[in-house]
């Protein structure tokens, strides 16, 4: 099987076959080679159905929850997101392919400067990187129409949910460390929130201020 084939048959049977509906995000993952976001010892499993290790002990996702995350997290044209935990830059690429701006925080340096030299070379020029603990987010560049977490938090994080722009959405793992809930995050015009729970999931944890203080 060619790259291709293995990127289609990813798309087909882990995406659209267990409910991935929306063209743009199924366009995406078509588009954003797994397979350059992975270390040589796990690009032969770039296209199966689990998670990958990544270095420094992070993983990233696998493809059907990068998927969910992003069609829950409904990217227009025009957005400005925040994502925390660059790790990979597989997820940044699939947002920066949806929407305006990113701007992307990783707390680990041999990660944040991979993805961000990875990203360049692969010629996006819409993704803003930033070495720091993402719970405090990032607010010169606030508010953010959308906001995704990409590691677990023990809850939903207050300062990332103030940088939320009102009627904007965040997507979040909230939980303890071995088992979280997917948690889609609506701030009302009120500035209250509403909270749409997609299930159990397992990230690794977010570590910072307002996040776990330790590995
Ligand atoms: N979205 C990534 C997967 C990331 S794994 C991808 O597609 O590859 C989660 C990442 O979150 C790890 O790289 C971890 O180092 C990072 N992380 C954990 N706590 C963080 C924090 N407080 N701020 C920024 N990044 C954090």
């Amino acid at each position: 099987m060619t790259i291709d084939d293995k990127l289609t048959a990813m798309v087909n049977y882990q995406l659209t076959a267990r409910g991935i509906t929306d063209s743009r995000v199924l366009d995406a993952m078509s588009r954003v080679k797994r397979h350059l976001f992975v270390p040589d010892e796990e690009k032969g499993f770039a296209y199966d159905d689990r998670p990958l290790f990544i270095g420094s002990g992070q993983t990233i996702s696998q493809p059907y929850i990068v998927a969910l995350m992003t069609e829950i997290l409904d990217v227009k044209a025009d957005h400005t997101i925040l994502e925390i935990g660059t790790g990979s830059g597989y997820q940044t690429a699939i947002l920066a392919e949806l929407g305006r701006e990113v701007y992307t925080i990783e707390r680990i340096k041999a990660l944040h400067t991979q993805a961000e030299e990875r990203l360049t070379a692969l010629g996006y020029k819409n993704i803003h990187y930033k070495l720091d603990d993402g719970t405090i987010g990032w607010k010169e560049h606030a508010p953010f129409d959308r906001i995704i977490v990409t590691a677990a938090a023990p809850e939903i994080p207050e300062r990332l949910f103030s940088q939320l722009q009102v009627e904007g959405r965040m997507v979040i793992p909230v939980g303890g460390k071995i088992r979280q809930d997917l948690q889609l995050v609506i701030k009302r015009s009120n500035g209250d929130r509403k909270i749409i729970n997609h299930g159990g999931c397992l990230f690794v944890p977010l570590i910072g201020k307002e996040g776990w203080q330790n590995d």
